[in-house]
């Protein structure tokens, strides 16, 4: 028995198991093969050999491995030459974030947490009640806009883009 890839004349590929090249050549000329999906019987072997399509798939069936990953896609088909912007930005963005929060860190380890003391212990440095040092905390609006008014200069911690929700 040999099996050929054919391929008929609306270009369906399919295969068919013949006794010999000579069964093939005596079915195709009577018109007994037909195409499985359009019944046309103008059919010829397709160009690619049919062992060897066979003989792959057998070797990938014996590969001891249960699951195919369908979605992963080959490395190759990946097209390399066109970034998605995304990708281009993503750096960029995550070396503001790493500084950012490399900012935060700093100023909350070497700065002393106040709370809601804040504008107290700002007006009370601003005004040289008590020594000058590094303080963060709570500030409402109105407390912000007060110290602003009185010339007391402090900045907003810097908050990570993920922690604004
Ligand atoms: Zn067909």
């Amino acid at each position: 028995m040999i099996r050929y890839a054919l391929v008929c004349d609306r270009r369906h590929d399919f295969e068919v198991w013949f006794k010999n090249s000579a069964d093939y050549d005596k079915q195709v000329k009577r018109s007994l093969v037909s195409c499985p999906a359009c019944g046309s019987t103008k059919v010829e072997k397709a160009l690619m050999a049919p062992s060897l399509g066979a003989g792959t798939k057998k070797k990938r069936s014996s590969e001891a491995r249960p699951i195919e990953a369908p979605a992963m896609p080959e490395p190759e088909s990946a097209p390399a030459e066109q970034p998605s912007p995304v990708a281009m930005i993503s750096p960029q963005e995550q070396e503001f974030r790493a500084k950012l929060k490399e900012l935060r860190e700093h100023l909350t380890k070497n700065a002393d947490n106040v709370g809601k003391k804040f504008p107290e212990e700002a007006r009370k440095m601003h005004y040289g009640e008590i020594e000058h040092r590094s303080i963060y905390g709570e500030a409402s609006p109105e407390d912000a806009k007060e110290l602003h008014e009185e010339g007391i200069e402090f900045h907003p911690l810097p908050i990570l883009p993920d922690e604004r929700n």
